[in-house]
């Protein structure tokens, strides 16, 4: 077999997950929380099922899920979307991710990837037969400069993608990028694909810079979310993705033969859960809390933390501890002392040398303490 995607092998995520497994290893690597989602959404899913929602939902997803997800938009980022044309919910961001580049890029575009960057996206980009142009950004700000963005831009730029609250950095898009973002894009035809699933999860009270607070690039923009990440609920793979009609309508027509609609009871439940705004509200506090304590711990080890402004995770330097390049520093961490990480050049289509990996703390405080008392002993 001739193979699609030459370069990709497994996901760091199951890697590290398995051999955390196998080594009975804290599992601080794969970002999915430890602790249980609320009852009362599994008990909606529960009621749901019962209720006889079992059959197919509508391909696009239930008109209620899509009409509250226009709720929150609008709500959140002054943004309305048309939930009969521009709402359509997915198998988690992942396959909206995978879904909105389909839809846009053709053999030789370009596609603009910042990284470090989230395994998902090149991939989809090549399997369309387009071209991936990164820019690397660097430790400890990993700022974007905006001016090396303009110079990669060519006539076949088809799309920038963009994730903030990032992953793996932490990292968020601050007003000065969108103004940078809209000079450069601005007349010019390029799409973004603007990833947020961790739209909730920001701390100090910053502003979540999401595309749709912003006509000039909502116009041209898929906002992807993950309700996984907002409901504590990984395993559901459930998401969903918000574009202008005339790109959601090319977005259905692929959506429609990769899943057709996504499971039923689910989509009921989280179409009911997120009418209460609380359910979402409280995440800020909610992770801050975990954050704060995961980085008090961690003060007395020899490990340099770089900064967390949201997302569920926290990046650190390793180097005042080894010299060891980080795909080989994790595996030791794990194996010497229990504890599972993500090596961030896992995010560099060509590495790193950065000695610098990733820690989730979407975990109990229990768990973060047992990890603590290992990370100091590093
Ligand atoms: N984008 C980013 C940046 C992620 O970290 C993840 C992983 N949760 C996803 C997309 C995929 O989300 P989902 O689990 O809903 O497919
Ligand atoms: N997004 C999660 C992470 O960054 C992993 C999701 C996955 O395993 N695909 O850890």
């Amino acid at each position: 077999i001739i193979s699609k995607l030459p370069q990709t092998g497994t996901t760091i995520f199951t890697t590290m997950s398995a051999l955390a497994a196998e080594l009975g290893a804290i599992n601080l690597s794969q970002g999915f929380p430890d602790y249980d989602c609320p009852a009362e959404l599994k008990e909606l899913v529960s009621q749901a099922m019962q209720h006889g929602h079992n059959q197919y939902a509508p391909m696009a997803g239930l008109m209620s899920l899509r009409e509250v997800i226009a709720d929150k938009t609008e709500k959140l980022y002054g943004a309305v979307y048309d939930p009969e044309t521009e709402i359509t919910v997915t198998a988690g961001g992942t396959q909206a991710i995978y879904t909105a580049i389909s839809t846009v890029v053709n053999p030789n575009d370009e596609v603009i990837i910042f990284e470090p960057a989230y395994d998902a996206y090149a991939p989809a980009v090549r399997m369309m037969g387009g071209l991936v142009k990164s820019l690397q950004l660097e430790p400890p700000d990993y700022r974007i400069n905006w001016e090396m963005v303009k110079r990669l831009i060519t006539n076949r730029t088809r799309m920038i993608i963009l994730n903030s609250p990032h992953n793996p950095t932490a990292t968020m898009l601050r007003k000065e990028d969108i103004d940078q973002l809209i000079s450069i894009i601005n007349s010019r035809d390029i799409f973004i694909l603007s990833d947020e699933v961790y739209e909730h999860l920001i701390f100090d009270g910053r502003t979540h810079e999401s595309m749709a607070r912003y006509a000039e690039l909502r116009d041209r923009s898929f906002i992807v979310a993950s309700l996984g990440k907002t409901f504590h609920v990984t395993g559901w793979k459930l998401g969903y993705c918000i574009a202008p009609a005339y790109l959601m309508r090319e977005f259905r027509k692929i959506h429609q033969f990769l899943v057709f609609s996504v499971n039923t009871p689910m989509q009921f439940a989280a179409a009911e859960y997120l009418k209460n705004e609380e359910h979402y509200n409280y995440l800020p506090g909610f992770f801050q809390q975990k954050r704060d304590h995961f980085r008090a711990g961690l003060e007395q080890s020899r490990f340099k933390l770089l900064p967390c402004e949201g997302s569920y995770f926290q990046s650190a330097f390793y180097d005042a501890i080894s010299d060891e390049k980080d795909t080989d520093f994790v595996i030791r961490l794990t194996r010497e002392f229990g504890v599972a990480a993500i090596p961030t050049s896992a995010f560099y289509s060509k590495g790193t040398d950065f000695k610098v990996i990733r820690f989730c703390f979407a975990k109990t405080q229990e768990t973060l303490d047992k990890a603590v008392d290992r990370l100091i002993k590093v």
